[in-house]
């Protein structure tokens, strides 16, 4: 089985789970126990992991909540900054291909009285600047766009969107989930005040994650969006999930060292994948910006293959994601590709390739030859595809709805 669907989760490196594995056993404490030690070995192991991840993103380890995911730490910086600067106003901007943690904790806000605008993004997949620019009021108190897309692996212009917000005096939420451990990224230097991220997408435990919140020039802070024992600051309550936080430590340590070899590694890698494919197939198309690309992902588009079903060409053998999101009725073309105005026929006939720390070049090897046969022998079955070929205009052909 070979693994490409990085993006959707990471495997734990083993020497994550050997560190946590101690405080599942010999220190099995309670952080926030005071009065035997082992509450206090826990509440220094947490203390050691909450420094190792905030020197991995440099920042203050006071600065980081822990919370048990991006999609918690999405939800809090949203939720928590529109009721914490109510006073201050009600709107909130963020973009249509924003993660669903993004998105349906903004639909909540709506439905709690505040404003939403969403913003599209361009054919390449990034936002208009003039357009985010123009949509900031003064009642605007958040303007919350992802680091990088999970589907297609954009990066968003960060620093740009930095500026506008300083200049607007409005705060800068992230939702960099999928860029914290893979590259380099320091919120500080680019305006960001909130910025969450998960531990399961940079190879360590899922079930924990982080927002960062910005404590100096400005103040920042959100309002609890569970009530409790008042652990983090006040911010989010619930007994600390100690292994969960050591391993996400480590993993945030192991980045920081190996994230710029792996990122070079896979860079190759992802480019010999994209471009035997583009060179192989014709009719493909990499979809998104490539020069403001994560280095391990590649989504291509196969024109006139459907994606479910070139998957199942090699569906024991590779795991990797679709452009179609299954809902409860039907098979829907992903939102992200079409907010890029990529069609809902060509964002069914894609497909996300996520590379990881553990791909190795045999694994691409394999994916190059199953997907090139899969694509010609679900087209050489096509009678759309046939048809391509002999010169019909498809988008001439009136289709008949039998
Ligand atoms: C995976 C992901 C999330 C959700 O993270 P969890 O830790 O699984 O809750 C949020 N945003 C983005 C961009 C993601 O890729």
């Amino acid at each position: 089985m070979i693994y490409l669907d990085n993006n959707a989760t990471t495997p734990a490196d083993p020497r994550v789970v050997d560190t946590m594995i101690p405080f599942f056993y010999e220190n099995p404490g309670n952080a926030a126990s005071r009065n035997h030690p082992y509450g206090w070995v826990a509440e220094e192991a947490v203390d050691y992991a909450r420094e190792q991840i905030a020197n991995l993103i440099h920042v203050d380890p006071k600065e980081i909540i822990f919370t048990s995911g991006a999609t918690e730490a999405d939800n809090l910086a949203i939720k928590g900054v529109f009721e914490m600067y109510s006073r201050k106003g009600n709107h909130i901007i963020t973009c249509t291909t924003e993660h669903k943690a993004v998105l349906d904790a903004c639909k909540k806000v709506e439905k709690m009285g505040g404003e939403v605008t969403y913003l599209d993004v361009k054919g390449d997949g990034l936002i208009d600047l003039d357009e985010l620019k123009a949509a900031i009021t003064d009642k605007t108190v958040l303007v919350s766009i992802m680091y990088a897309n999970n589907e297609t692996g954009l990066i968003q212009p960060m620093k740009e969107i930095g500026e506008i917000c300083e200049e607007k005096g409005v705060l800068f939420m992230s939702d960099a989930t999928q860029a914290v451990g893979k590259i380099d990224v320091n919120p500080k230097e680019l305006g960001i005040h909130l910025m969450a991220f998960t531990s399961h997408k940079m190879y360590g435990p899922k079930g924990v994650g982080a927002l960062f919140v910005n404590r100096k020039n400005p103040r920042v802070k959100v309002t609890a969006q569970m009530d409790g024992g008042g652990h983090e600051r006040g911010m989010r309550s619930g007994t600390l999930n100690v292994p969960g936080i050591v391993g996400f430590g480590k993993a945030a340590e192991i980045a920081m060292k190996e994230m710029k070899q792996d990122a070079e590694r896979l860079s190759k890698l992802r480019d010999k994948l994209e471009q035997t494919l583009l060179a192989n197939l014709e009719e493909c198309e990499v979809n998104g910006n490539p020069a403001h690309r994560m280095p391990h992902v590649s989504n291509i588009s196969f024109k006139h293959v459907e994606g479910e079903g070139l998957m199942m060409t090699f569906n024991q053998n590779i795991a990797l994601s679709s452009g179609s999101a299954c809902t409860s009725a039907s098979l829907e073309p992903s939102y992200v590709l079409v907010a890029m105005g990529v069609g809902d026929e060509l964002a069914h006939s894609s497909l996300r390739f996520s590379l990881g720390r553990f791909t190795k070049e045999e694994d691409i090897d394999y994916a190059i030859e199953a997907v090139t046969k899969g694509v010609n022998h679900m087209r050489d079955l096509s009678p759309i595809w046939e048809m391509y070929k002999e010169g019909v205009d498809l988008s001439s052909v009136e289709w008949s709805e039998h």
